[in-house]
């Protein structure tokens, strides 16, 4: 049982300002895992102020960037020693596979760190620009501080993906995580007080969306970053929009794997697999609608059939596991739900499709393959979250491309193909933030982010550190620039 009483406030371990709690079932054994203050907004109130004060008087924003590349580092090494802890915690607490854990949810965290961990050391933080009259130069500066709102999906990577560019920039932090899964985030602050984080510079409050909505409305925050349902992003959005907030949104998606007529299906399913279900299906990048060619979509169909039934659906701990239960019982009927819209609006489900027999605890759905999937189903268009795939046909690549873009989102994708010139063309043609040509790993350090209901602006690459800052332009009079 993981229990703590206190939040981490400016990197102080304080006792909040309510005795309401958050407790963690398993979504394995749907036992009591953990228990931890519940931040209300009084405790909004308190860590935006102290990341208020560190950023307007503290020395954190006009630091070196090496200093703040060195406090990564750090922070690097000590996430790094608790990898083992964290990567059974996230999965205690959301029921990913504790290989997932280790490397999408872990690992995948600390590549990110050390990303921008680099980049602090290279970027340049001032630099010239052209001046129609004298001289002029660009500053980056910090936006200030900083309301960084994640899901539970993947807890710490999402939060990573906001808290290290955020830290380069020099900004002050609040970071909420999602009820659901507010234990990792407990290791994190162990591991930001062992690298040595200036006081005062983040604070960790985990609570549900009604305080959210209160930390993005909050008067003394700078800049929203939020990772969620479109939904939500919404809401941010408009809230942000009233007050000119900046904000990131990184929203939902329904991304299509195109299988080209001249893949090569062998090799392809298991990736395809791989891509459509990981992390049980809870994936923003997740390929769910897959597209192959209408001559070969029997072929192709029978061959997914084959490889998701045999996908071991068990105990989340085991590394052997490849699909564990999904984070809630609301998922789990939410997920079901789905599964009997594809039904009645005459897809045929050619796998799973209901709740697995050999487990009377634990909120799973067994891996589901739909086929005779018509793009305009419910099932093709909207996000699903759990294990369950669609196969649609089409009749050449323009149609396949066509299929791509007729959605809502347009957050990540992939083609399956020998020829790497078409996947070269196809990735071109399919308006996503990202894309992957035979692979569906995030294997880039470039800007990640989507087009449409996807959300706004990007994370990672320098695009993901500029997010964080504001330019300032300052020009000189012909004889003033400093020596
Ligand atoms: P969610 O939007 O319900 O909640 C996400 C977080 O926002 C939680 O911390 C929640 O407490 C908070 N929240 C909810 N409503 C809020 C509001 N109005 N104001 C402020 N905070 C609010 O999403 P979820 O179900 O936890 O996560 C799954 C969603 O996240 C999926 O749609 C998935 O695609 C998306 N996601 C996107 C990315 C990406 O990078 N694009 C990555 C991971 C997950």
């Amino acid at each position: 049982m993981f229990v703590r009483d206190t939040l981490y406030i400016g990197g102080k371990h304080e006792k909040p300002a309510t005795s309401a709690v958050i407790e963690v079932r398993s979504p394995f054994s749907e036992e009591l895992v953990g228990r931890v203050p519940e931040a209300r907004e009084a405790d909004v109130d308190r860590a935006v102020a102290t990341a208020r004060t560190a950023f307007d008087s503290g020395p954190w924003p006009h630091s070196a960037p090496t200093e703040r590349a060195d406090v990564l580092d750090r922070l690097l090494a000590a996430l790094q020693k608790r990898a083992a802890d964290i990567a059974s915690t996230i999965t205690t607490e959301m029921g990913c596979p504790i290989g997932f854990s280790h490397a999408g949810q872990v690992f995948a965290t600390n590549m990110v760190l050390d990303y921008f961990a680099k980049l602090t050391r290279t970027f340049a933080f001032e630099e010239p620009c052209a001046a129609f009259i004298g001289s002029a130069v660009v500053r980056m500066e910090p936006v200030g501080v900083v309301a960084a709102i994640v899901p539970w999906n993947v807890p710490l990577f999402t939060a990573m993906l906001k808290l290290a560019p955020a830290l380069a920039a020099g900004c002050t932090i609040v970071l909420k995580p999602a009820p659901e899964t507010p234990l990792d985030a407990y290791l994190l602050a162990d591991a930001l007080d062992e690298a040595g984080v200036p006081k005062g510079v983040v604070s960790i409050l985990p609570a549900g969306r009604e305080v959210g909505a209160y930390l993005v409305t909050h008067p003394g925050v700078d800049k929203v970053s939020f990772t969620g349902s479109t939904a939500a992003g919404r809401l941010i959005a408009a809230a942000c929009g009233e007050r000119l907030r900046r904000v990131t949104l990184e929203l939902g998606g329904k991304s299509a794997a195109i299988v080209c007529d001249d893949a090569n299906l062998d090799a392809v399913i298991p990736q395809l697999v791989g891509a459509g279900t990981m992390n049980n299906g809870q994936a923003c990048v997740a390929q769910t609608r897959v597209l192959f060619p209408r001559h070969r979509y029997a072929e192709g169909v029978d061959a997914l059939a084959a490889a998701v039934a045999k996908l071991r659906v068990g105990d989340p701990s085991e590394m052997t596991t490849e699909i564990g239960p999904l984070v809630a019982e609301r998922q789990r009927e939410r997920v079901l739900g789905y599964v009997d819209k594809g039904k009645a609006e005459g897809a045929r489900c050619v796998v799973g499709g209901g709740r697995p027999a050999q487990f009377a605890r634990g909120w799973f759905v067994e891996p589901t393959l739909f086929a005779d999937v018509d793009n305009r189903m419910t099932i093709a268009r909207e996000e699903i979250f759990g294990p369950v795939l669609v196969a649609i046909p089409y009749d050449d690549d323009p149609d396949a491309v066509r299929i791509a873009n007729d959605s809502e989102y347009g957050l990540s994708g992939s083609v399956w193909t020998a020829d790497p010139a078409r996947g070269l063309g196809i990735a071109r043609s399919v308006r996503t933030g990202t894309y992957n040509v035979n692979t569906f790993m995030l294997a880039m350090a470039g800007p990640f982010g989507g087009t449409k209901s996807s959300g706004i602006g990007r994370e990672l690459g320098p695009e993901g550190l500029r997010a964080y800052m504001e330019s300032k332009t300052i020009c000189f009079a012909p004889g003033s620039e400093p020596a």
